[in-house]
This record gives structure tokens, C-alpha cells and sequence, in this order.
């Protein structure tokens, strides 16, 4: 065949095969090229084989079942090497079964925008192939490769473009992270439907059903693992598995870190190009910076909700509260915010002591055995190391305290740690970091009302309590008293009056006077019980109330006090008591209530002293009838 006709031929070639360059069809291209190469030659096969940069090796393009009878590794062993800046091609021909009546010829093409190719034909024995004709076919070949790999490449390339493109602006739209993700996914399984894909997160994502979601490792161990290096240094990284598998992971890329990590694995052994690389990595970033974005949206979201938040509560605790009140609006906004189990608040209540006290208000574990000393444990550690802690899984020397996620805050004012608060939960991981930095905002704002509640009632408890005796003063009993007889059913007034008091000071002194009194006072402080209030009603005369005790059990209370002030004083003394009481079933004062103790009081004077005297009913009528 003359060259002239060779090279028309193939020009024809080239243009109806320039027809069929789609990216999704490259098989079928290189499979209609070898035919044709075969038709215009008339011999009895056609091999194309490309480049595989990745594996150093040429690898068979054409799937043509007419070459598989001759070649027994479609995987060509060749070498490649630069000689004088010239690459050339060295394979072996053992590689090739031969029937006798075919030889075969080589023709290696050098591209400069694809995978260096060669072309083996299968010739009849006596049909050789001239210089010249194999020089017309590489020309030619070689042209309409050119054009076609570049076509291909633009094609390629636009309906890359084309994925980032419809990718950012659904984007765009989308701003919460679960529906990104799940665009990530979709967009990738479009571009190659065969492989499967993962994202690789770190432990506190959300939870997001149906995602092929795995948690990514970032031990000490795990540093060698692709995926870790693709996360740590933000670069595509690659991994055989097996000679089975290869996976791409992807780092998911912002402006200001690295979010996850895309693994991509395909089915077969090295298939990503330098520019399937470059893709994977462009749409990578686009995802990665579309999550950034999100979060930083739902970050300064949450942080103008949070700054409402804690506004809303200062408001609250500025408006005069009770402790009791404060503790319960902070302990239910805490609650809100990340539904503890447990929520404790302790406090120093004189700074000269270590002794911190349960505040009221607390729940029931920081009153339990386990919890004072778990609480106790805590404060100690606080104090050492002087700032919030945070466990997610909190691991206890004892068995006794299930609470494994732990936060716990101090309560710090002017410099000083005199409290902190402890919120608890039985499940590992139960809180986020954002929970515990906006729970260490709220109890920085709210410390400040503990404190000033704490030492207002300590100011209050100074100014009712009476100096010699540490009971209450007057004005406080008189104040419960009224308050009480507003509110509650009964109750019992006991007045006691030391005897012959003027003796004991006349015998041995004011001062051994006064420890007297205060002897008797430690004895009433020590009978009575937490709800009771005793009180100095003034000189040598004590007074105790008895909220929801009625009269008989008031007076039995008097007698007991009377029994161990008489055992154990020192200089013995004894007391005269009277006893009164009232119930809301009569029309009654908190003036005649007194009225009635005291006279009672001067009734046990007149009968002899030591001894205890109620008001009666009879008494009553004796007041009635004086009227
Ligand atoms: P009676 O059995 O009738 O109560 O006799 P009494 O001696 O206790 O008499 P009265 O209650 O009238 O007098 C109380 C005396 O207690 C008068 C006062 O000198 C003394 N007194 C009052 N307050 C104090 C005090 O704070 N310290 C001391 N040491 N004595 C006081
Ligand atoms: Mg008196
Ligand atoms: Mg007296």
C-alpha cells in the first residue's frame, strides 16, 4: 500500500473516531481505533497499550477479544527510560504467544497530553510493515491521539467544572451540616457510581442517620493511618488495601481547618490520575469549606442565642432573690441547657474555713453520703487546680458514684474560689464543649448573685443573732413568729426565765452570771430540732419556738430542758417555763400569744419555780371573765 493512501486512510480515521472521545467511553474509543487499525492494515490484531503512570507499566486499553488469544499479560512488562533526554520503550516479546503465521510490530507513540501509548500489531509472517508505512502510522496515530486526548481532557474538565459548580451553589443554600454532608455524598456517588464512599468525622459530630458516617482515629497509634495524614496535613493521601482496593481519603478542607476526611475507595487497583486527584481534592475543599461555613454560622447563631441566654438570666438574679430562689432559676437553666442528672452547688460560707455547705436547692445526690463525699473530692481538686474541669468519661476510684460525664465550675469571686457548682450525668460523653463553655459563662454571671445572696442572709443572721448566746435576737423570733402565724397551722411558744438568777451573779459574779446563761442556751440549742427557732428574749429569759408542734409536745420539750439544766449546769441552776400555743383555727395575735407564754411563766414563778406551766383553756376563761 503506497504511504499516500496509508495516510489518507488514517486522516479518515481520525476524524470519524474524533466523533466518539466521552469521558465515560474510553474503552470503546481505544476498541474502535484498534479495529480500525486492523481494517486499514488488513492484519490479524490490534493492541493498544497506554501508560499507567501510577504502575510504571503499560496496561492493555482495547478490551479486544481477538488480541487476547495472543497475549497472555495484558499488563505488557515494559520498562521505560530516558536516554538522551529521548524516552523510549523497551518491552519484551516473550509476552506474546504467536501462532506461526503472525509476527508481531511495535509502534510506540509519545504523547505530550495523555499516557504514552504503543500500538502492537499483528502481522502475517510474510506481510511485513515498512519503515515507512510505520512512520505514516505513528505520525497519524499520534496526531489523532492528540486531538482526541485533548478533547477529551476539556470534556473532562467541563463536566467537572460542571459537579463543583451545581456543588457550590447547592451549597450555598444548604446551612446545616447533616444536609451538606449528605450533598457530599450525592454529588460523589454521581461522579463514580461504582466506588464507595465514607466520611470520616471526629467523635462529637452529630448524629446523622443514613450517612455513611465513620469516627476518624487520632490516637497516638493512628498517626501513620492515611486517613490521620490526610486530616492532619490536609493533603489527598492514597492507599492500596490488599492489591484489591485502592482508597483516596480526601481531607474535607475550610480556611481555617480541616473538618473530616472523604474515603473514597474503588474497586479495583490504582485508578486515580493526577487529575482525578486534583478533583477529588477541589471538590473536597469546595465541601470542606461549605461546612466551615455552616459551623460558623450556627457558631455565632448559637453565640448571639447564648448571649440572650445569659442576659436573660443576670436579669433574673439581679432582681433581690432569695438563695434558695437563685439556686433554683440556675440549677432549671442548667438543666435546659444540657439535661444533667445531678446539679449540685457548694459554698464556702466563711472564708476562714475549708468547710464548703450543700446550698439549698441542690438535688438529692449532693445530700447522700456518696455525694458529700464525692463532693468533698471534688472541691479538693478544684482547689488544686483552680480552674473548670471537664470528664467525659470520668473514671472513679469506688464504685459507689455512677455519674461518669462531670462538669464542674468554680464560683469565683474577687480572685477566690468559695464554691463550685457540679453537674452531673450516668452516660459517658452526655455533654458537648459548647454546653460546657456556655455553662462556665453562666456561672461566671451567676456567682456573683450567690455571693451577694449568701452574705446578705450572713449579714441578717449577724444583725438577729444575740452576741452572748449565738441564739437568735428578739426582733427575729418576734418576726418568724408573725410570719408563720400568717402561714402555717400551729404552733407552740415556750418563754423560760432562769431562778433566782440575781443570786447566782450576787455569789459569783456577772461574768460566771453570763456563762450560765449561755450553759443553758447550748443545752435548748442542742434539744431542739432545725426547724425550731430559739431565741435571748432578753436578761436571763429565753424563748424557743416550735413551728407545727402543739402544746402537750411543747411542754414535754420544756420539761427535758428543765431536767438537763438542772443535771448539768455549773453553778446549777433550774428554769421556770411557760407555755402557749396557737392554731389557725382560732382568731388569734402574735401580742397575745406572747401574752399568754409569759403568763404562764409567772404562773410556774408562783408555784415554786423549776416547773413548766401551759396556758390552758381555763386560763383563758379566767382572762375573759377580767375583761
Ligand atoms: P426569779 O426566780 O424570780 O426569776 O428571780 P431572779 O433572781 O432571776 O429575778 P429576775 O428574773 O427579776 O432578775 C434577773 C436578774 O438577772 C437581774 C439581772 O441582774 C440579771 N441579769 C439580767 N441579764 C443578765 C446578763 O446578761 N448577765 C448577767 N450576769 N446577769 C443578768
Ligand atoms: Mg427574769
Ligand atoms: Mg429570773
Amino acid at each position: 500500500m503506497k504511504e499516500k493512501i496509508l495516510r489518507e486512510k488514517l486522516k479518515l480515521m481520525n476524524y470519524d473516531l474524533l466523533t466518539s472521545v466521552s469521558p465515560n467511553s474510553k474503552e470503546y474509543f481505544y476498541e474502535k481505533l484498534s479495529k480500525k487499525i486492523s481494517d486499514i492494515l488488513s492484519i490479524d490484531f490490534t493492541g493498544i497499550y497506554l501508560y499507567d503512570d501510577w504502575n510504571k507499566h503499560f496496561k492493555l486499553a482495547s478490551e479486544s477479544d481477538l488480541l487476547a488469544e495472543y497475549v497472555y499479560d495484558p499488563q505488557l512488562t515494559c520498562r521505560k527510560s530516558i536516554v538522551n533526554g529521548e524516552t523510549s520503550i523497551k518491552f519484551n516479546k516473550n509476552n506474546f504467544i504467536l501462532s506461526s503465521y503472525t509476527d508481531i510490530d511495535i509502534l510506540p507513540l509519545t504523547l505530550s497530553n495523555g499516557p504514552m501509548a504503543i500500538i502492537v500489531l499483528g502481522v502475517a509472517l510474510n506481510d511485513a510493515i515498512t519503515e515507512n508505512m510505520k512512520m505514516v502510522l505513528r505520525e497519524e496515530i499520534e496526531n489523532g491521539l492528540l486531538v482526541a486526548n485533548d478533547i477529551l481532557q476539556t470534556k473532562i474538565n467541563e463536566e467537572r467544572n460542571r459537579i463543583l459548580f451545581e456543588l457550590t451553589a447547592k451549597f450555598l443554600v444548604l446551612n446545616n451540616k447533616t444536609d451538606i454532608l449528605t450533598e457530599i455524598i450525592t454529588s460523589a456517588r454521581k461522579f463514580y457510581p461504582d466506588y464507595d464512599y465514607y466520611l470520616l468525622l471526629s467523635q462529637d459530630h452529630d448524629e446523622s442517620v443514613g450517612l455513611p458516617i465513620k469516627a476518624m482515629e487520632l490516637g497516638d497509634n493512628s498517626t501513620n493511618l492515611a486517613s490521620s495524614q490526610a486530616f492532619l496535613k490536609g493533603e489527598v493521601q492514597i492507599e492500596e488495601i490488599d492489591h484489591k482496593h485502592t482508597c483516596v481519603y480526601a481531607p474535607l478542607k475550610g480556611f481555617q481547618g480541616v473538618y473530616g476526611v472523604v474515603q473514597i475507595i474503588a474497586p479495583s487497583k490504582n485508578v486515580f490520575s493526577k487529575d482525578d486527584l486534583d478533583f477529588i481534592s477541589k471538590f473536597a475543599n469546595t465541601a470542606g469549606k461549605a461546612i466551615e461555613s455552616t459551623i460558623l454560622y450556627q457558631n455565632s447563631t448559637h453565640l448571639v442565642s447564648d448571649l440572650i441566654l445569659v442576659n436573660d438570666l443576670t436579669h433574673q438574679l439581679n432582681s433581690n432573690l432569695e438563695l434558695k430562689e437563685i439556686t433554683k432559676l440556675v440549677r432549671d437553666q442548667i438543666f435546659k441547657i444540657c439535661q444533667a442528672e445531678e446539679i449540685g452547688f457548694v459554698y464556702r460560707m466563711q472564708e476562714t474555713t475549708q468547710d464548703f455547705e450543700t446550698i439549698d436547692g441542690s438535688t438529692s445526690f449532693f445530700n447522700s453520703v456518696e455525694g458529700r463525699g464525692f463532693t468533698r473530692h471534688l472541691v479538693a481538686e478544684m482547689l488544686k487546680r483552680k480552674e473548670a474541669i471537664f470528664y467525659g468519661d470520668y473514671k472513679h476510684g469506688d464504685g459507689n458514684v455512677p455519674y461518669h460525664a462531670m462538669m464542674v465550675l468554680p464560683m469565683e469571686n474577687a480572685g477566690l474560689i468559695n464554691g463550685i457548682a457540679i453537674i452531673l450525668h450516668k452516660n459517658p460523653y452526655a455533654f458537648s464543649f459548647d454546653q460546657f463553655k456556655l455553662l462556665q459563662s453562666i456561672i461566671r454571671h451567676s456567682t456573683l448573685a450567690f455571693v451577694n445572696t449568701i452574705l446578705k442572709d450572713q449579714l441578717q443572721k449577724l444583725v438577729s443573732t444575740d452576741y452572748l448566746t449565738k441564739l437568735y435576737a428578739r426582733n427575729y423570733l418576734d418576726e418568724k413568729i408573725s410570719e408563720h402565724m400568717n402561714s402555717g397551722e400551729t404552733g407552740t411558744l415556750i418563754l423560760f426565765d432562769i431562778d433566782n438568777f440575781k443570786q447566782v451573779n450576787d455569789s459569783f459574779g456577772h461574768f460566771v452570771g453570763d456563762e450560765v446563761i449561755k450553759q443553758v442556751a447550748e443545752i435548748i440549742k442542742s434539744t431542739i430540732e432545725k426547724k425550731d427557732i430559739a431565741a435571748r428574749w432578753g436578761g436571763e429569759e429565753l424563748a424557743v419556738y416550735l413551728p407545727g408542734t402543739e402544746i402537750n409536745e411543747g411542754v414535754q420539750i420544756a420539761r427535758n430542758i428543765n431536767t438537763q439544766v438542772e443535771n448539768f449546769t455549773e453553778p446549777r441552776v433550774t428554769l421556770s417555763a411557760g407555755v402557749s400555743s396557737w392554731t389557725s383555727t382560732n382568731e388569734d395575735s402574735a401580742r397575745s400569744f406572747f401574752i399568754r407564754a409569759d403568763k404562764a411563766l409567772y404562773e410556774a414563778k408562783s408555784y415554786g419555780k423549776n416547773c413548766v406551766v401551759k396556758y390552758s383553756l381555763k386560763d383563758q376563761e379566767k382572762d375573759k371573765l377580767r375583761l
